[in-house]
């Protein structure tokens, strides 16, 4: 059978590999891309998107519960099926809408996973097929929990598909999406657990302010197991039995458990890269992803490229970071290696109910990194635009360099943190000074007012 040749072959569906391969289809190269799972990606079919319409409703209730009594006379009810169906509305168009523009964008399609036989040949759906550049865009998947048991965990692509709620249900892990699918899950009725190795949620995120979500999601039913290392899944009859370890517990006390009806590993995401044969092709690889320099070109094999949450670049793996290198590398690859990977400061929200936002540094990473700066912690539940909404968390951090009056780090929790935080993305990526924003005149009453405050 004759050999396929491509300019560009890209691996990965999702954000990062669809907008190389337009990209490069539009500039008339011969381009595939293949996929092993549903075509379209995690942040449309299994991430963002569905999630966001899953708290959508709940903030709905939130908003009816903090005014209850207060013109409200009840708090409307979430049924879950219904929920459900509403996501589907979103999600179920996409892999056939993914796969109509790709081959009206003149993209050849595989539906499997392609391994690598040399540093330019690729062998999928039984062919031998042969490109110029490779781009890997294989995105993350659920880190697996190497314990006994671990067969009866489910992962977060499950939770979109419960069809009933179940009564009772264990996270483990107190990332960002245990704790969003924990408020999502509290708020319609189930009793939450969640599991955590650390001391707290969410580690990367500035203290001060998860302190604020951990007490506000305890208010709302959530208990928060700590310190704690899960050893163990069983299955009970009804319930899943989950035991774990306690730090610096007594040896009688060190061994504990926990029952649900369903336990969910939240425990972290890996690059998935697994089933790509990358020792053959020469292409070099770390705990973190595909190892790429600065032109987000593979470190071994030059005629690879990666992007997305499966490159190693060191930046977030979020959707918009994966479009920006999605860029980077159809650049590359068009133009010659001229664009580097240079991230402005990057937000990071997480959709709980209230939301927490953060930008650039915490205190500490200010801190280690030597930083001359002023820091304004205040929890501000008084101010009017959480006084109108009965809000009763409303807190921020902001980080000042002394000498520049320029934002450093801005961390906020409220209802709106997620809006308010693209503003910080315009101070500190304009560079502007805190007196800068002072001097602006923005709409009144709105939350991004409230920024002025805050510097
Ligand atoms: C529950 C959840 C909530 C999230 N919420 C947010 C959010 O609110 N905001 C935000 O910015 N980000 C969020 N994210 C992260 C966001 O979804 C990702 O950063 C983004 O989707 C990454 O895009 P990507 O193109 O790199 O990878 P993906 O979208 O994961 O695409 C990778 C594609 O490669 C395919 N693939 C994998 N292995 C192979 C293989 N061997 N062969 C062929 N194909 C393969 C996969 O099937 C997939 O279609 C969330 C993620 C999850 C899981």
């Amino acid at each position: 059978m004759a050999i396929k040749e491509y300019d560009v072959f890209v691996i990965g569906t999702g954000t990062a590999g669809k907008n190389v391969a337009y990209d490069c289809a539009a500039e008339g190269m011969k381009v595939a891309i293949a996929d092993n799972r549903e075509f379209g990606g995690t942040c449309a079919q299994r991430g963002c998107d569905p999630k966001k319409v899953l708290v959508g409703i709940t903030e709905a209730m939130q908003l009816s519960e903090n005014l209850k009594g207060k013109g409200i006379v009840s708090v409307p009810k979430i049924d879950w099926a219904a929920l459900q169906k509403f996501k589907s509305t979103f999600t179920d168009a996409v892999p056939a809408a993914t796969e109509r523009d790709l081959k009206k964008a003149g993209i050849e399609l595989y539906h499997q996973s392609p391994k690598f036989l040399d540093e330019n040949t690729l062998s999928v759906e039984g062919k031998t097929v042969k490109a110029k550049k490779i781009v890997i865009a294989t995105g993350n998947k659920s880190m697996e929990l190497k314990i006994p048991g671990s067969e009866h965990l489910r992962i977060s692509d499950d939770f979109f598909e419960l069809q009933e709620l179940p009564e009772s249900i264990v996270f483990v892990g107190a990332g960002y999406i245990g704790m969003e699918f924990a408020h999502i899950a509290v708020r319609c009725g189930a009793k939450v657990t969640i599991v955590e190795f650390g001391d707290r949620p969410l580690s990367p995120f500035e203290a001060d302010i998860v302190k604020h979500l951990t007490e506000a999601s305890e208010k709302i039913g959530i208990e928060f197991i700590f310190n704690a290392k899960v050893s163990k899944v069983e299955k009970l009859r009804k319930n899943y039995r989950v035991s774990f370890q306690k730090n610096g517990a007594s040896a009688s006390l060190s061994n504990q458990s926990v029952t649900a009806r369903m336990v969910f590993n939240t425990a972290g995401r890996v690059p998935s890269i697994d089933e790509l044969d990358l020792e053959k092709g020469n292409v070099a690889f770390q705990k973190e992803g595909i190892s790429v320099n600065e032109f987000l070109q593979n470190t071994t094999n030059k005629n690879v490229y990666a992007c997305g949450d499966v490159s190693a670049s060191g930046s977030l793996p979020l959707t918009p970071t994966s479009s920006q290198e999605a860029r980077i590398v159809s650049l590359n690859i068009r133009k010659g290696n001229h664009t580097k990977l240079n991230f402005p400061p990057v937000p990071s929200v997480v959709f709980t109910i209230p939301q927490l936002a953060s930008i650039g540094m915490t205190e500490e990473e200010a801190k280690k990194k030597g930083y001359d700066f002023v820091v304004e912690y205040k929890s501000v539940p008084k101010w009017f635009n959480a006084k109108r909404t009965n809000e009763e968390v409303y807190a921020y951090k902001t980080i000042v360099d002394k000498k520049r009056n320029i934002v450093l780090g801005a961390h906020i929790i409220s209802s709106e943190a997620g809006e308010m935080i693209n503003l910080f993305v315009l101070i500190m990526c304009g560079k502007l000074t805190c007196g800068n924003i002072k001097q602006m005149i923005f709409a009144y009453p709105t939350w991004g007012n409230d920024i002025k405050g805050m510097v």
